[in-house]
């Protein structure tokens, strides 16, 4: 008899033994998944162990059989199986559920067919949407889809009829459909899409047929990787047998790597002597090959990422592979090109906005050994790489890397941790290093490299701060921009230089309050003010995607004196229109942006002139290289600076600097104004030095203070219910619980979360902090085991550690 230890994806912390049918026996090994009852359900989870025992005592009997083996091979070697352990351990969440998000491939789900808006389906749907009182079955339809492309069994599953209404709206132009079955199975795609590679030698007792035969002699002959359509010209019939042959796995066929949609080619260039320097640090413990962490440290423009691409060079020909995080927002089709470019096929990308299919595919390459360089957001991290040598984590700092959503990881953590059990060199780049890390070089944990200048010795911008108090005792005028700053724009369009204008808020006015009685508009759901969007007529919650209509009369009075406050990117780029009415202007924010194509689109055109001013939130700050831009306007630098947050400093200084560093990077100079109410706070006053020395000595100082990090372990517990009391009693246990608190830990509350009621939701948090991670740790655990003991529900604890928001 044998049996296995399988995890679920379940929010319990334990494995779960299972019969192995005679059958699987052979087949099944750790890291394998596997589809088992449980209960009255059926749930793929992961294979941990197996062994001929049955589990000890009179549960045994009980042992359920399992029913289907999902993988013939490992999707988890036994190095991610490590990592994974190591992830909910650390950050106190189930395995079961770690082990699924770091598994790309989805086998519970077949979404085969998937229906999304075209662009005009979009502009139709908009339209329809604000005028329509009330919704029929179209209008559902496109309001289902306006968010995301869907299936058509989740789609008739909304709405009986739903597909006679989808082909209707298809033949007019509005929906478009995507076969992802093709796109899954390779070998259904055509050959000028393929690619052929020898695999392995013909086993005994396969017989071949005269073609196979020869199409496999060739691609033994004639190493690397061939377009399948071209080797129909040195072997007859090869489009057909190498299918068959791929079946058999004796060659591999793959897609052609994307080309053409990618921006221009860059040349690999001769490092500078900083560059050459930092380069040379790197390659030295690469040499070495043994773990170790550095800190590229080097300012906006002083070409980091051609320090990486060498670094990735000298791994590959060390036989070692390499891989890349990056932000969310920083991988766009432009990037991938540098790397196709650069890499040629041994890049695989992985985004998170790719379809199951795209990824499984990349991922296949990896665990392969095929693809050396492997390029990813946040989950990149657990890539199957094989003999990992290099790990480059870009803009280290970026709030991305943290997946706000059990498990609560740290992408650049998680990363440093993979490589310390692979023996691998990370490098850690940034212009404006978190506190974490950069302390962490101070205390000689990791190897702090500067770059302390722009390439060809750029000058950086200078930057000028506007007061906007004095602007008003001035003008009299509350306005959006200063005249500094409208005649600074002025000059730019007569010289047909661009423009960037940051505003870190979307919307037209951030809430609607009535000046009668004082009331504002809230959110049924959230706790929060709608804000105002003209462009929809809508009053929108940015929490939880709750709208209604725009009020002409206070709800709670019926006054009509409402008063729309604040201003979001959407009302700037308004009062451009009416400044600059001859000024070409682009949005770009998360209501303009709707898709990885879009937001590149409008970088694309905005990069070729087609724009004079980008106006945006703090997607237009990161990492974009564009050189034509020599004005970048701040329009308020208060935004994040009043939130209840410690790293309220430090993330409005990263935004300032970096939004900053969008300016001058070609080779005309740069200048920057940040138009504020807060001139003499030190985050808005070091960026405008674009000093981060000085900020981060200022910074640790408060946080060695406080006791916050990098000199104390946080994690944030929160307690959620739909009842009030509920929520309250709970928190409450949990602060008596934590009463006396633990030796060496520190609690502050139980108090209402800075967001009370999130998604109909009422919350309470308290916040841990200790000196010691293990000690925290075993705290947290005795949080979970006293929930299950009084079996609240399983969603009802939350439980982040290392938290970058506490809000
Ligand atoms: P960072 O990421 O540090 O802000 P980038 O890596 O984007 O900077 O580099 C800025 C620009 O300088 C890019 O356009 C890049 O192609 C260019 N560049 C990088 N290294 C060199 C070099 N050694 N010589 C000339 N140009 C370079
Ligand atoms: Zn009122
Ligand atoms: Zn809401």
């Amino acid at each position: 008899m044998m049996y296995c230890d399988v995890s679920l994806p379940v929010p319990l912390d334990q494995a779960f033994t299972y019969r192995l049918p005679e059958t699987m026996q052979h087949r099944v090994q750790p890291g394998c998944r596997l589809l088992v009852p449980f209960g009255s359900r059926k749930l793929t989870g992961m294979v941990l162990a197996l062994g001929p025992d049955a589990p000890e005592g009179p549960d045994s009997a009980g042992v359920r059989e399992a029913l289907r083996l999902i993988d013939e091979e490992p999707v988890l070697d036994a190095e991610l199986l490590s990592l994974g352990r190591w992830i909910a351990q650390y950050y106190c969440a189930p395995l079961g559920e770690v082990l699924r998000s770091m598994t790309p491939l989805s086998g519970e789900v077949r979404k085969t067919k998937l229906y999304s808006l075209t662009d005009a389906g979009r502009d139709t749907a908009r339209q329809l949407l604000l005028g329509a009182a009330e919704e029929d079955a179209t209008l559902q339809i496109l309001r289902l889809l306006e968010a995301r492309p869907l299936s058509a069994s989740y789609l008739q599953k909304k709405l009986p009829n739903a597909l006679s209404v989808i082909r209707s709206l298809q033949k007019k132009g509005f929906v478009a459909m995507e076969d992802l079955e093709a796109q899954r199975d390779p070998l259904r795609a055509s050959a000028t899409r393929l690619r052929a590679s020898w695999l392995k030698s013909v086993p005994e007792g396969v017989k071949p047929t005269k073609r196979e035969r020869e199409l496999h002699a060739y691609l033994e002959l004639h190493p690397g990787t061939h377009n399948l359509e071209q080797l129909e010209t040195s072997v007859k019939g090869a489009s057909q047998a190498a299918r068959s042959l791929a079946r058999r796995n004796l060659i591999r066929l793959e897609p052609e790597a994307p080309t053409g949609v990618f921006s221009s080619y860059v040349p690999p260039r001769t490092l500078n002597p900083h560059q050459l320097e930092a380069y040379q640090q790197i390659e030295a413990m690469l040499l070495g090959g043994k773990f170790h962490t550095f800190l590229l440290e080097g300012v906006t423009g002083s070409g980091k990422t051609e320090v990486y691409l060498k670094s990735i060079d000298a791994t590959i020909a060390l036989g070692r592979s390499a891989l890349l995080l990056v932000p969310e927002i920083a991988l766009t089709p432009a990037v991938a090109g540098q790397f196709f470019h650069r890499f040629g096929d041994r890049v695989a990308i992985l985004h998170s906005a790719f379809h199951d299919a795209e990824r499984a595919e990349q991922w296949r390459r990896i665990r392969s050994g095929i693809a050396t360089v492997v390029v990813g957001t946040r989950s990149g991290v657990f890539a199957p790489v094989q003999k990992l040598g290099l790990v480059v984590i870009d803009e280290e700092h970026d709030q991305s890397y943290k997946q706000q959503e059990t498990p609560r990881y740290n992408g650049r953590d998680v990363a440093i941790v993979r490589a310390r059990g692979a023996g691998a060199v990370v490098v850690l780049g940034s212009a404006t290093p978190s506190l974490e890390s950069r302390y962490n070089a101070e205390r000689g944990k990791y190897t702090l490299i500067h770059l302390p200048e722009r390439i060809e010795q750029r000058p950086m911008p200078d930057v000028e701060v506007i007061d906007m108090r004095q602007e008003f005792l001035e003008t009299r005028k509350m306005a959006t921009f200063s005249r500094r700053l409208v005649e600074t724009i002025a000059e730019r369009l007569k010289s047909r230089e661009q423009t960037m204008l940051l505003l870190n808020r979307r919307g037209f006015s951030s809430f609607v309050a009535c000046r009668a009685c004082g009331e504002r508009l809230e959110c049924v759901n959230c706790a929060v003010t709608l804000t105002y969007h003209r462009r929809d007529r809508r009053m929108l919650c940015h929490y939880c995607n709750y709208a209604q209509k725009v009020p002409s009369v206070c709800p709670k009075c019926g006054s009509e004196y409402l008063n729309f406050i604040g201003t979001g990117s959407e009302k700037v780029e308004e009062e451009l229109h009416r400044d600059f009415p001859e000024a070409r202007i682009a949005r770009m924010d998360r209501d303009t942006v709707s898709g990885k194509r879009h937001f590149e689109s409008i970088l694309h055109g905005f990069r070729e002139g087609n724009f004079d001013i980008l106006v945006g939130t703090q997607m237009i700050a990161k990492g974009h290289d564009i050189p034509n831009v020599t004005l970048v306007g701040i329009v308020s630098a208060d935004v994040g600076l009043g939130l209840p947050d410690f790293r309220a400093a430090e993330r409005t200084f990263q935004l300032l600097t970096q939004a900053a560093g969008r300016a001058g990077r070609g080779h005309l100079p740069g200048i920057v104004l940040i138009q504020t109410i807060n001139p003499e706070h030190y985050a808005v006053r070091f960026a405008s030095e674009q000093n981060y020395e000085g900020f981060y000595q200022k910074e640790i100082q408060f946080r060695k203070l406080m006791r916050y990090p990098p000199f104390a372990a946080l994690a944030n517990v929160l307690v959620r219910s739909p009842k009030q009391e509920d929520a309250l009693a709970m928190s409450a246990e949990l602060g008596r619980e934590l009463d006396p608190a633990p030796e060496g830990v520190k609690v502050l509350g139980p108090a209402e979360a800075p967001v009370p009621k999130l998604k109909s939701e009422f919350r309470y948090q308290l916040l841990l902090k200790a000196a010691d991670r293990r000690i925290l740790n075993e705290t947290l655990r005795d949080l979970q085991r006293f929930a299950r003991d009084q079996k609240w529900p399983a969603t009802a604890l939350v439980i982040d550690v290392d938290p970058l928001t506490l809000l």
